[in-house]
């Protein structure tokens, strides 16, 4: 798994690094205000999308609720459609299943189209530990892959690199001089580099948007053509998601897929919109000889019947990063998970431990832009509450949790309270300069430290200070 953890140190050390870059916070305000504003308008010219919202997250709440009985209609169709279905409980287990296909058919060069689920069971570094070869052919993937880093954004995975970083890495790869490159330049270079690993590639890897269960099909939404090389050109396509993303039929897929690029990018339907049911027939003209699908749990069917099964309805639409107050100025990899912003806030800490990602249920102001901009209306503040009420149960309390406890208890004792307050005005006493207190040591950044005054309320008063009469 890609995943890194996100403790209190960790957040706030890459929340700063994010923060305290100028460049970087302009490209997220751009980027993200843009795909808030292509939401708004284009949610605003369907007709009766309150209702749309509503209906979906009907559909996905009861779908989660038989998901086993989907699941099985599902494996059922897709293998006689001619399609392997694979389940994998573990993300090691996933990346394993993989790999043998890999191995089964000799590849030494795996094609991968953009798929959060690869991120989360670590695939490229077990292709790559088995002697095989992972190229990204999403656009942005690819970046991020060239430069080792991990996405940043659900939907945007190189959102935070500019136009200058993105040469660096092209002319790196391919040894060209690129300084005068424009955008479609730099594409048209990427799309060369990258034709050559579609044509050479032995297999397919992509993720899947959703699985709708009548037909046995797996469903992906692209902007870019790179999908359907990786799903039609190789011999072997194997297709990674994880086991929630299903649709019974495929009028509720319409649904999903109606408010899925709206809320994403604002696009009415992605550019690219595939459907597949099993490899090519006699008399296709293209598709690969072998189609397997690989559901993943990895954490998931434990969610059953939780108070965080509701996450399990989430389309990975990105909307709820967008309006992040938090997202919005710590950046993607303040999160260390695949799955950054508020989504990511819920399901890092449930799929791959509290502990590990201590600092997420955190990273959050509680406002509720996450729930009002998502399609299924998912209630992530309650759950963020819910996570943090899970770590007190289980003791895993943060040293500022510990430091509010401590407050609590003095401030419960009226004889503590005397006792506390007193010492701190007399601790104070060295420091103050002209009523002000002047630290050696910088402990409140820009903000003034406060004072107390030299009596309390309660002295005053028994004092028969006129002032409070
Ligand atoms: S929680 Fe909602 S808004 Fe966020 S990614 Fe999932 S579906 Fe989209």
């Amino acid at each position: 798994m890609s995943a890194h953890g996100s403790t209190f140190p960790q957040f706030r050390q890459r929340a700063t690094i994010a923060i305290e870059d100028v460049r970087l916070q302009g490209a997220l305000d751009r980027a993200l205000s843009h795909f808030r504003d292509a939401r708004g308008g284009a949610l605003a010219a369907v007709p009766a999308v309150e209702e749309m919202r509503d209906h979906l997250k009907q559909i996905r709440g009861q779908t989660i609720a038989n998901l086993a009985h989907h699941l099985e209609t599902f494996e059922r169709n897709a293998e006689a459609n001619g399609a392997h279905v694979h389940w994998a409980r573990t993300a090691v287990e996933a990346s394993q299943i993989i790999v043998d296909i890999a191995r089964a058919h000799d590849v030494k060069l795996v094609a991968k189209s953009k798929s959060m689920m690869t991120d989360e069971i670590g695939l490229n570094q077990a292709l790559t530990a088995a002697g095989i070869e992972p190229v990204e052919t999403d656009l942005g993937e690819w970046i991020i892959q060239l430069s080792q880093e991990d996405p940043y954004h659900i939907i945007a995975p190189a959102v935070h690199k500019t136009k200058g970083q993105v040469i660096e890495l092209f002319e790196h790869e391919s040894g060209e001089t690129l300084a005068e490159a424009d955008i479609p330049a730099l594409t048209a270079v990427a799309r060369r580099m990258l034709r050559t690993k579609f044509l050479a590639a032995d297999m397919g890897v992509s993720g899947g948007n959703l699985a709708v269960a009548e037909t046995g099909s797996v469903v992906l939404v692209t902007n870019e053509g790179n999908g359907r090389m990786v799903t039609s050109l190789p011999r072997v396509h194997v297709a990674v998601m994880g086991l929630e993303k299903i649709a019974p039929t495929w009028d509720e897929a319409a649904v999903w897929l109606s408010l899925l690029a709206r809320s994403a990018t604002g696009q009415p339907l992605s550019i690219y919109t595939t459907a597949i049911s099993g490899p090519a027939r006699p008399g296709d003209v293209d598709g690969p000889e072998e189609v397997h699908v690989v559901l993943v749990d990895n954490g998931r069917s434990q969610l059953l019947n939780t108070p965080y099964e509701e996450v399990l309805q989430c389309l990975r639409c990105g909307a709820c990063l967008n309006v992040c107050p938090v997202y919005r100025e710590a950046g993607g990899h303040a999160y260390g998970s695949p799955y950054t912003g508020p989504i990511g806030a819920v399901v890092s800490p449930l799929l791959f431990g509290l502990e590990k990602y201590e600092a997420l249920p955190h990273a959050s102001s509680l406002c509720g832009a996450c729930k009002d901009v998502c399609p299924v209306r998912i209630d992530l503040p309650r759950m963020l509450l819910e996570l943090r009420k899970d770590q007190v149960q289980q003791g895993l309390v943060g040293p500022e949790a510990l430091a509010e406890r401590a407050v609590a208890a003095v401030m419960s004792s009226p004889s503590l309270w005397r006792l506390a307050t007193g010492l701190a005005r007399l601790g104070q006493r060295p420091f103050l300069q002209d009523n002000q207190l002047q630290l050696p040591v910088n402990l409140t950044g820009d903000r003034r430290p406060p004072t107390l005054p030299e009596k309390s309320f309660r002295q005053m008063w028994a004092e028969g200070n006129e002032d409070l009469k």
